[in-house]
């Protein structure tokens, strides 16, 4: 029987998450919650998606028409668990709903890592995660990383981490953002991504420097380590290509030396909205010299998550006992690997 799963939160990861979630052969999408009857329940709707809304706003989405399947009630009344994809800081309100109603649900970075027991990243503390009735599953920036580092602190061994992340200003669907200037986000040594990545691995030496630059394609990181012993890039290139989360391209080679080009690289590939799950690492921004690695790598702010929030959610069901068991299945299921 697959284990019934509802999105509260239909936005940008929200609808990322149920179209992943109704495409695995254990997970069942009773449904998702909307509140607003914008374009984004039309999709939905179209595309076969259950929708529930609160009760007594029926009337707003037959307007549109809409028809919803029922009330929020009774989809989570339905379901084992609750992904909440919400805006950053709903989640925490709406867990209330969530422990009233015994219900295991995922939150999704923008939260404070204290809504949940457990702050995620599958090559990095799957085992953790089991089980747990709440689980967080870390922001982008954090979840690109974290399999980086855990990657090659289980390969090579890091010492320490440092990293430059160049985010971008607003994700496309957006009509916001910043337009001719370099933005300090957050103004301060380390930005919150540091902060982030230790709250999964708590005893890293890491800090991180952010900046929002105009663009909405996707972020970039420069990150150097120091690894416990010395390496070479083959070395470097052989890990990090041990797992199709990540993705080593000969960029400059082929052409590939801007996130606009590996957007296009995607687009041509058929990548539904050119969702990019993986890291994208340049081949040719690896630099190692001993024990120095520096590695630039591209982040798709609006895919990179989602294979982990299944996995997130096969950890808080106990559908998968390990890491490797639940990635062979989202990894085929969703053909990660560029
Ligand atoms: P979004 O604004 O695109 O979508 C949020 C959706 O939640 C909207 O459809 C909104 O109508 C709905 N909503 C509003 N209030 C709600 C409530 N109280 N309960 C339930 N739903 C409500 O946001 P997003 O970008 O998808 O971000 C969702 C979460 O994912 C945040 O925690 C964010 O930090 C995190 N995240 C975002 C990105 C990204 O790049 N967009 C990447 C990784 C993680």
């Amino acid at each position: 029987m697959k284990a019934p799963v509802a999105v509260n939160g239909y936005g940008t990861i929200g609808k990322r998450v149920a179209e992943a979630i109704r495409q695995m052969p254990d997970l069942e999408l009773k449904g998702i919650v909307k509140y607003t009857p914008d374009y984004s329940v039309l999709v939905a709707y179209r595309q076969g998606i259950p929708i529930y809304v609160p009760k007594g706003k029926e009337g707003v989405f037959e307007e549109v028409g809409v028809k919803p399947s029922g009330t929020v009630d009774e989809l989570f009344g339905s379901v084992s668990l609750v992904v909440d994809a919400s805006p950053g800081g709903k989640g925490a309100q709406n867990k209330r709903v969530y422990v009233e109603r015994g219900l295991s649900a995922l939150f999704e970075g923008g939260e404070s890592p204290d809504v949940a027991e457990v702050s995620f990243s599958t090559l990095c503390n799957y085992r953790q995660a089991l089980g747990k009735k709440y689980i967080r599953v870390v922001s982008c920036n954090t979840t690109a990383l974290l399999r980086l580092i855990c990657l090659l602190d289980r390969h090579i061994g890091v010492r320490k981490a440092r990293a430059v992340i160049v985010r971008r200003a607003s994700d496309p669907k957006e009509d916001k953002g910043i337009v001719n200037t370099v933005k300090l986000d957050p103004p301060s040594i380390p930005s919150h991504h540091a902060i982030d990545v230790k709250t999964v691995l708590p005893d890293l030496d890491i800090e991180t420097v952010a900046l929002i630059v105009p663009t909405t394609l996707m972020h970039v990181h420069v990150v150097h380590i120091q690894t416990k012993r010395s390496t070479s890039i083959d070395e470097v290139v052989e890990t990090l290509s041990s797992t199709p989360r990540i993705v080593v391209l000969e960029g400059a080679k082929i052409g590939i030396d801007s996130t606009s080009k590996i957007v296009e690289f995607a687009r041509d590939l058929g990548r539904k909205r050119y969702d990019i799950y993986e890291n994208v690492v340049w081949r040719d921004m690896i630099k190692v010299n001993g024990d120095e690695l520096t590695i630039v790598q591209a982040v798709h702010q609006e895919a990179i998550v989602i294979p982990e929030n299944i996995d997130a959610i096969r950890a808080a069901l106990r559908l998968a006992e390990s890491a490797e068991e639940t990635m062979r299945v989202t990894d085929k299921v969703l053909n990660v690997g560029l």
